[in-house]
C-alpha cells in the first residue's frame, strides 16, 4: 500500500483562553424563552408536546473509533442495505477518531449514507487528559478534526456535525465551547444514570442542565444554541447502569441470541412504553434489521422540528451530496503546520 503523508497546518485563528471562571452560570431553563427550533430546555417532555403514540421511536446505532480495512468488513456485512421499516436506508453514526483511520473508507460510508462524526483526532490515554482538557486543547482534538476529516475524506463540511468524546469524559464548558466557535452541531458523550424511565431528550445548553453528571466535569455555562443528545443508559441484567452496550458488565451469554434478544427488549420498552426519548444502542446486526435505524443528526432534525409519526413517515428518504474519493483525489493534498498524519492505515 502506498503511504501518503499530508503536513498539517494548524488553523488557530484565536488562541483565546477560555476559563470556566470568565464564564456566566447558566440559570435555570425558562420554558417561554427557550422554544424550538433552536432552543430546548432539558427535560423528559416529549418535544412538541406529542402523545407517546404519536411519536416516532428513533433508535440511534453508533460505532466508535478508527475505520480500516478489518473493522470495514464487519460494517459493509451487518450494515450495507438495510432497510427501516418505510423503506428507507437504515441509518448509522461513525464516531472516527484519526489515529488507525483510512480515509478512503470513511468516504465509502459516507457515500453510503451513514453519518460521520467526531471521536477526536488523538484518542489518547490516560482519561484525565480529556478531563483537564483546555478550550485549545479540545480545538487541536475537535475543532481541527473537523477540517481535517472534511479534506481528508472529502466530505462537505457542514455534514460534520457530532462529537463524542473518547472515555465519554467530559471536559466541562471547553468542548462545547469549541462545537459552537467549529461549527458543530451535538454532543453525544454525556451519559445519564437518572434519567433513564423516562428518559432524557435532547436539549440545548443555553440553559441550566438537569442531567446528572456521572463522568464530570459537566458543563456549567449558557452556551447557546449546542444541543446535547444523552446517552440514556441501559441496564445490564443486575440492573446496573451501562452507558454503551459493550459496556454493560452483566449480559447474556454470547451464545444465547434468545437471551440477548430479551435483554435488548427489556432496554428498547424502558422507552417505547413510556415517552419514548431515543434509543441508542452499540451493535448487533439482527436488531438493526426489526427497528427504524437513524443517524444521530435525523434526531435532532426531528426534535427542532416534531411532527406526528404518521406524517414523519411520509418523509422522503434523506439525501445528501455524494462526493467520491478516489486514490487519486483523497487523501486530498493538505498542507498543515508541521504535524505528519497518514491517510491511510
Ligand atoms: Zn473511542
Amino acid at each position: 500500500m502506498k503511504w501518503t503523508i499530508i503536513v498539517l497546518l494548524f488553523t488557530v485563528a484565536f488562541a483565546q483562553d477560555v476559563d470556566d471562571e470568565e464564564l456566566a452560570l447558566a440559570e435555570a431553563c425558562d420554558e417561554e424563552l427557550c422554544k424550538l427550533p433552536d432552543c430546548r430546555c432539558s427535560s423528559t417532555d416529549i418535544p412538541g408536546g406529542l402523545q407517546p403514540r404519536d411519536t416516532p421511536q428513533f433508535v440511534t446505532v453508533t460505532f466508535d473509533d478508527g475505520v480500516n480495512v478489518i473493522n470495514i468488513e464487519t460494517y459493509r456485512r451487518i450494515l450495507y442495505n438495510r432497510l427501516n421499516p418505510n423503506g428507507c436506508p437504515a441509518g448509522t453514526t461513525f464516531y472516527v477518531n484519526h489515529e488507525y483511520t483510512n480515509y478512503q473508507l470513511i468516504n465509502e460510508l459516507y457515500n453510503q449514507g451513514y453519518e460521520i462524526a467526531l471521536h477526536s483526532v488523538s484518542h489518547q490515554t490516560p482519561q484525565t487528559y480529556w478531563a483537564e482538557a483546555t478550550y485549545e486543547d479540545m480545538q487541536r482534538e475537535f475543532g481541527d478534526q473537523r477540517i481535517q476529516m472534511a479534506h481528508f475524506a472529502n466530505i462537505p463540511i457542514e455534514q460534520l456535525k457530532g462529537v463524542r468524546i473518547p472515555f465519554l469524559q467530559l471536559a466541562g464548558n471547553n468542548s462545547f465551547q469549541v462545537m459552537k466557535d467549529s461549527g458543530l452541531t451535538y454532543d453525544c458523550s454525556w451519559p445519564t444514570i437518572s434519567y433513564t424511565n423516562p428518559g432524557l431528550w435532547p436539549y440545548t445548553l443555553d440553559y441550566a442542565s438537569i442531567q446528572d453528571c456521572p463522568i464530570p466535569p459537566c458543563p456549567s455555562a449558557s452556551i447557546p444554541g449546542v444541543w446535547v443528545q444523552p446517552m440514556v443508559g441501559w441496564l445490564d441484567l443486575n440492573g446496573v447502569a451501562c452507558s454503551m452496550v459493550d459496556g454493560c458488565f452483566w449480559v447474556p451469554d454470547r451464545n444465547d441470541e434468545e437471551a440477548w434478544y430479551r435483554f435488548i427488549i427489556t432496554n428498547f420498552e424502558r422507552h417505547y412504553l413510556n415517552n419514548r426519548a431515543p434509543f441508542g444502542f452499540y451493535v448487533h446486526e439482527w436488531y438493526i434489521s426489526a427497528y427504524p435505524a437513524v443517524n444521530s443528526a435525523d434526531v435532532l432534525d426531528w426534535v427542532k422540528n416534531p411532527v406526528p409519526l404518521d406524517e414523519y413517515k411520509q418523509k422522503p428518504c434523506r439525501t445528501f451530496v455524494q462526493t467520491s474519493c478516489p486514490a487519486t483525489t483523497c487523501p486530498a493534498r493538505a498542507e498543515h503546520n508541521g504535524v505528519s498524519r497518514y491517510t491511510y492505515s
